[in-house]
């Protein structure tokens, strides 16, 4: 079964609202297993939703519109679809009567504009809506459902989960979807696709595969479609199974989880802790960490070294490494992590030190040049890494890396 979304409104095109409508009909309907093809803007004008409609109609069973039902003039939805049907608007004693209701609930009076919004396309069936003064509709045209719902989305959530999804799960009970999130780390998402090219053409036509790259994780989704959701489960973790195969080290969790819930866990059921020197990346790390709730069973503390002084006078780097080498070396962010591991007394530390940009590089150390060490029981990791000009993103890269190096030593150590 296929799906439209339109939403309607002058504010989202001026980029004045954020279409956060679409993102929550979109994950409704494809929760219980409805397929998205488009989703679509448009303007609070006649012309143009027509067109969308019309454009819609051409290959969805189903289209969402939100917005375009309040009281004032520049809402024409209602209008425009009546007439889209040829069909009247009439007064619907009932919704009137909610109107009212709602309105001297709010202490508000009622006024002709109100009244208005009790006039319904007489080919529409009203959804309640229980939140709002502005019905929503359902059309019923040529074996589609076409419903209009308002754009106020407090009112549009209470119509989708009460009235939209109800009736679009009675049209196809016996269709399923079943997701699945596979997370990596450490392949650019070319490679990781060349990597998975084999495996990716092995997967059947009714299970797809979307990438999801962030900073912190390329997300692997997987997609299932058919009648059966436990066959579609056993479906979905075989070929997860012959993926594991091939980028053994590079899957850090299955399901929606970040690298630092993952570190986290380690951490707690191996009862170890850690601590964070930070000089590029600003306690970015330590805000990572400790965004898991529970993160106080294995965080200790953290101290953004950030001048040279600091790096000497608390983590007891050494004043001839810093001049030998600058502060962005090997031998300084190592013996960070030596130091902030015998400073909070912890099982692990993570140092870091880098030319975050977008100025302050050189020929041997150009901008993104960016050093991350591990310290911990089994000796202290380093490794250097060279990123781009976005002082952001390489804050954000550095972070993701030293978390998930700290995730492999761990592992290292336990595996032992
Ligand atoms: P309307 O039903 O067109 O009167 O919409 C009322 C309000 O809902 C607008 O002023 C926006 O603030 C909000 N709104 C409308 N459409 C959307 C949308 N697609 N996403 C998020 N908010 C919306
Ligand atoms: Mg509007």
């Amino acid at each position: 079964m296929i799906a439209e979304i339109i939403t309607i409104g002058d504010e989202l095109l001026i980029g004045q609202t954020v279409d956060t409508n679409s993102a929550y009909i979109a994950s409704a309907l494809s929760s219980i297993g409805v397929i998205i093809h488009q989703i679509t803007s448009v303007s609070d004008d006649s012309t143009h939703i027509c067109k969308a409609l019309d454009n819609a109609r051409m290959d969805a069973d189903i289209i969402v519109l939100t917005g375009g039902l309040g009281p004032t003039r520049d809402d024409l939805t209602k209008k425009t679809l009546a007439s889209y049907f040829h069909c009247d608007l009439i007064l619907n004693d009932k919704v009137l009567s909610h109107v009212k209701s709602l309105l001297a609930s709010r202490g508000v009076e009622m006024n002709d504009l109100n009244h208005n919004q009790a006039l319904i396309p007489s080919c529409a069936t009203v959804l309640n809506n229980k939140v709002g003064t502005a019905a929503g509709m359902l059309f019923k045209n040529n074996g589609k459902f076409i419903f209009s719902l308002p754009g106020v989305p407090l009112e549009m959530e209470y119509l989708v989960s009460n009235e939209v999804l109800p009736i679009v799960k009675q049209l196809f009970a016996d269709v399923d979807i079943v997701h699945q999130t596979v997370m990596t780390f450490g392949l650019p998402e070319s490679m990781l696709a060349k990597k998975i090219l084999a495996w990716e053409d092995s997967l059947p036509a009714h299970i797809k595969l979307a990438y999801l790259p962030s900073p912190g994780a390329i997300k692997l989704r997987l997609s299932a479609h058919g009648h059966n959701r436990l066959q579609l489960q056993q479906e979905i973790e075989k070929h997860i199974a012959g993926l594991k195969l091939i980028i053994p080290d590079n899957i850090f969790a299955i399901g929606d989880q970040s690298l630092e819930m993952v570190v986290g866990n380690l951490l707690k059921d191996n009862n170890m802790s850690v601590s964070v020197a930070e000089s590029c990346t600003g306690g970015n790390i330590a805000h990572l960490i400790t965004l898991i709730p529970g993160s106080s069973a294995y965080f200790i503390g953290s101290m953004v070294a950030y001048s040279n002084h600091i790096k000497t006078k608390l983590l007891g780097v050494k004043l001839e490494t810093l001049d030998a080498f600058g502060a962005v070396s090997e031998q300084v962010v190592r013996q960070m992590a030596d130091g902030c591991r015998a400073v909070f007394n912890t099982t692990y530390a993570i140092a870091t030190s880098g030319i975050a940009g977008p100025s302050g590089g050189s020929d041997d150390k150009p901008v993104g040049t960016t050093w991350v060490a591990i310290s911990g029981p089994q000796g202290t990791k380093s490794a250097r890494f060279t990123f781009g000009n976005s002082r952001e993103q390489n804050i954000l890269r550095a972070s993701a890396i030293a978390i998930n190096l700290l995730r492999e030593e761990i592992l290292r150590n336990v595996s032992k």
